[in-house]
């Protein structure tokens, strides 16, 4: 009854095309839903984004879950959940995720972890959008969420202007596995929100691997597109 009044006053409005939302829907319309650009490349493990790794870091699979595209519909979820302060639709995107991974071969994942923030970066912005969005594929996956495996020592300036070698020079050495016995032998999903060059999830996964002797998986909302 109160919800009623409440959606009445403030209504609550899908983010991408601002009609309100019914009381089972959160954040996105089921419409927008039907119609996100998704990739589908969990059917296919030799994908457009494994490749990009191919030759860099011997992955299990690579499994970006949307098409990013500039001024996009995808631009404006991801924009929400970094900038915007919105962890729960974070988390809410993951949940989405997770209904399509748990199809996967990754339903025989041990864990999931996501590529860390900086602590400085992580205070800044009072959340990690990767962290929220594995939260959610662990909770429908009904895998452990694990934190504080790897930690982030390098501080990052933004990496939009640069080239991949230059990505690379940066993150090369970001990460310090910190419990490598949690991870031998485990196979991993690792989480981020966007693949673009795959330097920052090369460099954690690379951590894992050879420092761990884990198998990794990647999982992203997005790809972006390059060009
Ligand atoms: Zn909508």
């Amino acid at each position: 009854m109160w919800q009623d009044f409440l959606q009445l006053v403030f209504p609550r409005l899908c983010v991408l095309c601002y009609e309100p939302l019914v009381k089972q829907e959160n954040f996105l319309c089921m419409h927008c839903i039907n119609n996100l650009p998704y990739t589908h490349y969990w059917k296919e493990r030799d994908n457009p984004a494994a490749q990009l790794f191919w030759g860099r870091v011997q992955l299990e699979w690579v499994i970006p879950f949307l098409h990013y595209t500039k001024q996009g519909r995808v631009q404006k979820m991801i924009h929400q959940i970094k900038y915007h302060n919105r962890p729960e639709m974070a988390e809410y995107l993951g949940m989405l995720f997770g209904n399509v991974l748990r199809h996967t071969c990754l339903c025989d994942a041990h864990a999931i972890m996501a590529v860390p923030l900086h602590p400085l970066r992580l205070r800044q912005r009072g959340y990690n959008q990767s962290e929220k969005i594995a939260r959610g594929i662990a909770g429908v996956m009904k895998l452990p969420l694990w934190n504080g495996i790897i930690e982030r020592k390098t501080w990052q300036k933004s990496q939009t202007l640069k080239s991949r070698y230059e990505r690379w020079e940066n993150v090369k050495d970001a990460f310090e596995l910190i419990n490598p016995l949690a991870v031998e032998g485990k196979h991993i999903i690792l989480v981020d929100d966007v693949l673009t060059t795959g330097s920052t999830l090369e460099a954690c996964a690379n951590c894992l691997i050879n420092d761990g002797k884990a198998r990794v998986s990647i999982a992203t909302l997005a790809k972006a597109d390059l060009v």
